[in-house]
């Protein structure tokens, strides 16, 4: 691209999806390593934006060790006659996309999640400095949203500076999510759906409506209607609902069109409340996970950030990939902290009644929006690391999903066809779903199985760490 001739890197859309290991990585920026880091987009006034102007608050690439983590922040102020705040959050979205866009430059989730890695080629090839970065972010966002006029950005690796601008951040994401509650999805005629993940997920389509945000968390209805209504050939675009065919677990056909269309036929039907039969893909920029608990017969939930297993014994990372890719895994369900604070949440699987376990992180963040009387009956790290210890705990409490529980019945796992799986499912009762273990790996007797795209009924499945097998480190 002759645009970026004065770039040392190839700049374009091939690079998005590359992933940089960490043998390979020069200097990594935010990710989970480092508590504090955020991106941010604002619009201005003209006068307070400067054209092009990149500025550096901390250390360059050039002065960074290699192979450290630095706390990291972006901030992208643009100012356009036609620009409104409510695009902010499309435009920082797109923060992802473009710095993807650039050879050896990996870009991953968004907000306040956000996790960067520089090669080792690309620095050697002379990208050494932010200031390469900040031109193709300034091109890339003016030629591709001509409604921005003017804009300037800002690269933070100062810690003291990261870390004094990051709680600022947080206020400014909670005014954006908490404007869009409060509207309902019956109230609305379109909804909207996003296919900027695809370049990872191809078969990913997020639909986002009032009462179910993105994945991603970084998108709320009235973000992507302002996108939509700017760019309506970009990668957010209008959902006509169409007819309301199941409102318990949210089934539109106007939905199951758009998903069907923009996924190439690959996903046709979409279940927007429930984490079972057709749920919405999760691509792989979900902020959480709701993974099923058969043992309790409830869901337990776990965030990026979360470094410990899980009560199941799982890591984020374990459960994330059982999740992700674009796919409809029955009990395995990427969300957005945003959509936890919605009536609508897993509406059709029991909302807050089936939820038995999240970090206490995630519990302080969303408390103000479980049912009172359900707060303390969910359990965190604090009150249960094992799923014995969680079976005593929601008994002890009265957690709703006790009176769910059925006589224990051990039996040991039955491996059947998915035809078969498919006809059980239907004849099964609906509070023992079937999952698909897409890519779930088993250990075995020093062998490693993995099923892909086999369904496994079983009444009962106990899932156990391997001991000094530690998840990796993506
Ligand atoms: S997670 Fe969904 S809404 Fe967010 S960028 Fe990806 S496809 Fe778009």
């Amino acid at each position: 691209m002759s645009m970026f001739q004065d770039i040392p890197v190839d700049v374009g859309v091939i690079y998005e999806g590359e992933r940089i290991r960490r043998k390979d990585m020069y200097v990594e920026l935010g990710g989970p390593d480092v508590k504090e880091k955020f991106e941010l987009a604002r619009v201005k006034k003209p006068e307070e934006v400067e054209d092009g102007k990149i500025t550096i608050i901390g250390p360059d690439i050039k002065d960074m060790e290699e192979g450290k983590t630095y706390p990291f922040g972006i901030v992208i102020e643009v100012a356009g006659a036609k620009l409104e705040p409510e695009l902010e959050g499309v435009i920082e979205r797109r923060i992802h996309a473009y710095c993807n866009y650039i050879e050896g430059f990996m870009h991953l989730n968004q907000r306040y999640d956000i996790w960067l890695r520089l090669s080792k080629k690309s620095y050697q090839k002379g990208l050494n400095s932010f200031q390469y970065i900040g031109k193709v972010l300034h091109r890339l966002f003016k030629s591709e949203l001509p409604i921005i006029e003017k804009m300037q950005v800002t690269f933070i690796t100062d810690a003291e500076k990261v870390k004094e601008l990051y709680p600022q951040a947080l206020q400014i994401y909670e005014a954006r999510d908490a404007r869009a509650r409060g509207l309902k999805d019956e109230e609305v005629d379109k909804f909207y759906g996003c296919i900027l993940c695809q370049s990872f997920a191809p078969t990913h389509c997020c639909v986002i409506t009032p009462q179910r945000y993105s994945n991603c968390g970084a998108i709320s209805w009235f973000d992507a209607r302002a996108s939509a209504n700017i760019d309506p050939k970009g990668p957010i675009f209008e959902i006509d609902k169409g007819e309301l065919l199941d409102p318990i677990k949210g089934e539109y056909s106007g939905v199951n069109e758009a998903v069907k269309k923009r996924t190439l036929g690959e996903i046709t039907r979409v279940w927007l409340y429930t984490a079972f039969g057709y749920p919405h893909t999760s691509c792989g920029c979900f902020e959480g996970v709701a993974f099923y608990i058969p043992e309790v017969d409830g869901f337990g939930i776990v965030h990026r950030g979360y470094k410990d297993v899980t009560v199941n014994g799982l890591a984020f990372s374990t459960l994330a990939d059982s999740t992700a890719g674009g796919r409809q895994v029955d009990g395995f369900h990427g969300i957005s902290i945003e959509y936890m604070r919605s009536p609508k949440f897993l509406q059709a699987d029991g909302g807050y009644q089936r939820v038995v376990w999240m970090p206490k992180e995630v519990k302080e963040r969303v408390k103000n929006f479980i049912p009172a009387e359900l707060v303390d009956k969910i359990a965190t790290e604090e009150d249960a690391k094992t799923i014995d210890e969680l079976k005593a705990f929601l008994k002890a409490r009265g957690h709703p999903v006790v009176e769910r529980w059925k006589e224990e019945v051990v039996a040991a796992p039955e491996v059947v066809p998915a035809e078969a799986a498919e006809a059980m499912e239907e004849a099964a009762p609906a509070m023992v779903p079937t999952i698909t273990a897409a890519t779930l790996p088993i250990t075995a007797g020093g062998y490693k199985i993995i099923l892909k795209d086999a369904k496994i009924y079983a009444k009962r499945v106990i899932i156990k760490t391997v001991k000094g097998e530690k998840p990796e480190k993506r």
